[in-house]
């Protein structure tokens, strides 16, 4: 059996994906399969290095523009530019040009992998799809979403692999019987030390195409969220498999370090949602950072309010990501985020007395969210430049980051309500599709289909619209938020 198998649409800026790695081994170790690792997503990676750079240097002084311009902002205009460029009819036929197989199986991370599945099934090839798309959705969904442009009869020639595969799944038998398939659980720990990964090679390409000398490295431990109740997020409802369960932790050091040297890379993000210490983790983060390595890890606002938590931070870890969203209590009840304005500024309090003033601190927040009103709006961004100040004035390196709200199908915010309304047709939209409208005026152009990302209206509460928050927070005060510590 010939296969092609090629890694997600939207993983062109550096990550290390488990299950990609561990199948990579599986799929070579199979006599009963050919494969040839595609890695022409890679274009993808240099077409969005030449597209920031254009825009960068294109763009002038508006609020959107002065955001996007912010030091800190480059990986995630890196990130929001993967998405919109991966449905480019240019990306996709190049892609499919490349593969010399009926059947491709693709690790899917995103919604924004369905052009690329769409244009394959078109084309006439046999598509296997997994992924933590796959299992973030059910495939009665997916389905429904891929066959919006995709004929019945063609729709024949996809099946949708969930769960996660380990070294004794038979993946030639899934393909042979070519129908949609729920994998049993598996040991994990032979993804640490699998020695057969083509994804080395994808690390070493990126290696010579990256633009930042600091650029981390990035894996998972355990993807589950202890609160996981915010209504924008996608978390599946059932746990997540512990990688890390079944290996000791020189196991996962050795095995770390080898990647951190393929890839020239000297830190690595966590990418675990809501990251929890535990003995294991803090031993393996402990020796990585004896030995000069640097740690990130994603946290939150309750768990900086915990003198042990930030005790933990201070010995294991160089920088902590904090999801904050928003700094308005409106903004942070609708999307059920579990604390207040009050809680931002205790977590502040806690951090400045107990957490080591060389943990450098990055806030995420979310842009165009439901908001009160106008007033609301404008006072967010004063919070969130009180919140840069007073940690400065602690002495604590601080940035913030931003993600446009992004409206994907089956999330808990979307659906109708007095404050927020889906519309294709609108010309003023918030969120992302504000942002690729305004990127649109510099010749930006992606197709991108309102099926996967939802354009979307706010009204305050009082019935009348909102624009985006751009239109309303000046470039100084963006300039206050993003500049330099
Ligand atoms: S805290 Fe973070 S990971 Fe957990 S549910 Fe909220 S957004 Fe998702």
């Amino acid at each position: 059996m010939k296969i092609t198998y090629m890694l997600s649409p939207t993983a062109p800026y550096i990550t290390h994906c488990h299950s990609s790695n561990i199948l990579s081994e599986n799929l070579k170790m199979d006599d009963r399969i050919d494969v040839t690792f595609n890695l022409s997503i890679l274009s993808l990676s240099m077409k969005i290095i030449m597209e920031r750079k254009r825009l960068l240097e294109t763009m002038g002084d508006s609020p959107v523009e002065a955001a996007f311009k912010a030091p800190h902002m480059a990986q995630n205009l890196l990130r929001i530019l993967a998405g919109l460029c991966s449905n480019t009819n240019e990306f996709l036929s190049h892609v499919n040009s490349t593969i010399k197989t009926d059947i491709v199986l693709i690790t899917c991370w995103t919604i924004h992998s369905v052009p690329l599945i769409a244009y394959l099934l078109n084309s006439g090839r046999r598509v296997v799809i997994g992924g933590s798309f796959c299992n973030a959705y059910p495939s009665d969904f997916i389905r429904i979403l891929i066959g919006k442009s995709v004929s019945d009869s063609k729709m024949k020639n996809l099946i949708v692999v969930g769960g996660y595969v380990g070294m004794n799944t038979d993946l030639h038998e899934v393909i042979e019987k070519w129908e949609d398939v729920e994998l049993p659980k598996t040991d994990y720990a032979d993804m640490w030390t699998s020695t057969g990964d083509h994804i080395k090679n994808y690390l070493n390409l990126l290696s010579k195409c990256r633009v930042y000398d600091n650029t981390y490295y990035s894996l998972t431990f355990n993807n589950n969220c202890w609160y996981n109740k915010c209504k924008f997020c996608k978390l599946r409802s059932e746990q997540q498999p512990n990688f890390i369960k079944n290996i000791d932790s020189d196991t996962l050091y050795d095995h770390v370090v080898e990647n951190l040297k393929s890839y020239k890379s000297h830190g690595i993000l966590v990418g675990d949602n809501y990251f929890v210490f535990n003995d294991k983790n803090k031993k393996f983060l402990k020796r990585l950072r004896s030995d000069g390595y640097k740690v990130q890890v994603f946290s939150g606002i309750m768990s900086l309010s915990s003198k042990a938590y930030l005790e933990n931070i201070s010995e294991c870890v160089d920088g902590i990501s904090c999801g904050l969203e928003s700094a308005m209590n409106f903004s942070l009840d609708y999307i059920t985020k579990g604390y207040k304005w009050d809680d931002i500024k205790n977590s502040m309090e806690m951090m400045n007395k107990h957490m080591d003033r060389n943990t450098s601190i990055r806030y995420l927040a979310i842009f165009d969210l439901v908001s009160k009103n106008q007033q609301e709006i404008v006072q967010n961004y004063d919070n969130m430049v009180i919140i840069k100040n007073t940690l400065n004035d602690h002495g604590f390196d601080v940035s913030f980051s931003f993600t446009p709200l992004q409206l994907f199908p089956s999330i808990g915010l979307v659906k109708d309500t007095d404050y927020l309304k889906i519309k294709s047709n609108s010309d003023r939209v918030s969120g992302m599709w504000y942002v690729y409208n305004h990127l649109k005026k510099f010749g930006f152009e992606a197709n991108m289909s309102p099926d996967q990302m939802m354009p979307f209206e706010r009204y305050d509460i009082d019935g009348n619209l909102l624009l985006s928050d751009f239109e309303y927070v000046s470039s100084k005060v963006m300039k206050q938020m993003f500049g330099e510590s």
